[in-house]
C-alpha cells in the first residue's frame, strides 16, 4: 500500500513517514500545496495524510476539495493543530475521511489508516480472503487453505497488493509503485524474481502440487492472481 503524506513541517513529516514505513506502507512526503496536489492526483496513492495548514497557493481544505471535484475517491486523512468543530467540519464537508488534531498519538494514526484502507472492501480485522488464500495484514500472516504460509516482509507486500486486485491484471510498473519506495532502484526483472519467491511458497508445496497455479502470467502485460 502507497501513501501520501503532505506536510510542511519536516519532523512531524519525517516521523510520520519513518512510523508509516515500519509499518510495512511505502510513502512518499511531499511539503507544500502545490506539490501536494500534482502528486495528489497521480492515482498511485492507496491514501494521503494531508497537512490543513500548507505554504504554496493551496491549503489542505483546498487540495480535498479540487481531488473530490475531478472525482478522486483516495481516502484522505486530514491533520491539523486546530481542533475547533468548525474546522472539523470544514475538512470533512471538503471531502476529507478523518480528522486527526495535532499532537496525535502515533499509534492512532496508524488505526485510522488500517480503518480507511480496509473500508471500501468491508473487510473487518485487516483480514483479506480470496479463494484459499487469506491474508491478516495486523499479524502478517498468510494462509492458503488454513495451510500457514511463511512469506518474507516484500513478499507478503507482493502479495497483499495482488489479494487487493483479485482477477485483475496487475503490471509489474503498478506492483514496483506499490510495494518498493521510489527511491530503491528496482528492475523490472526484480519483481519477476518476487513473484517466483511467492508462487514456490504459495503454488509448489507438495499439498499444492495438484492444484491450478493462482497467479498467472499473462504475457505483455502482467500478473493476474486467479483464484
Ligand atoms: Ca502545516
Amino acid at each position: 500500500m502507497r501513501i501520501l503524506v503532505i506536510e510542511d513541517e519536516p519532523k512531524i513529516a519525517r516521523a510520520i513517514k519513518q512510523g508509516l514505513e515500519l509499518k510495512g506502507y511505502v510513502v512518499d512526503s511531499v511539503y507544500d500545496g502545490d506539490d501536494g496536489l500534482a502528486y495528489a492526483k497521480d492515482s498511485v496513492y492507496d491514501l494521503i495524510v494531508l497537512d490543513r495548514m500548507l505554504p504554496g497557493s493551496k491549503d489542505g481544505v483546498e487540495i480535498c476539495k479540487i481531488l473530490r471535484e475531478e472525482k478522486n475517491s483516495v481516502p484522505i486523512i486530514m491533520l491539523t493543530a486546530r481542533g475547533t468543530l468548525g474546522d472539523k467540519v470544514e475538512g470533512l464537508n471538503a471531502g476529507a475521511d478523518d480528522y486527526l488534531v495535532k499532537p496525535f498519538a502515533f499509534d492512532e494514526l496508524i488505526a485510522r489508516v488500517r480503518a480507511l484502507l480496509r473500508r471500501p472492501k468491508q473487510n473487518i480485522n485487516n483480514k483479506l480472503d480470496v479463494g484459499p488464500l487469506s491474508l491478516d495484514s495486523l499479524n502478517y500472516t498468510v494462509t492458503r487453505d488454513n495451510k500457514i504460509i511463511n512469506l518474507t516482509h516484500k513478499e507478503f507486500m507482493l502479495l497483499e497488493y495482488l489479494m487487493r486486485h483479485p482477477k485483475q491484471v496487475v503490471t509489474k510498473e503498478m506492483i514496483i509503485d506499490h510495494v518498493w519506495n521510489e527511491e530503491s532502484d528496482i528492475l523490472l526483472n526484480t519483481v519477476e524474481v518476487y513473484i517466483g519467491y511467492l508462487r514456490k511458497k504459495l503454488e509448489d508445496q507438495d499439498q499444492f502440487k495438484n492444484s491450478e497455479p493462482i497467479i498467472k502470467t499473462k504475457r505483455g502485460f502482467g500478473y493476474i492472481l486467479d483464484c
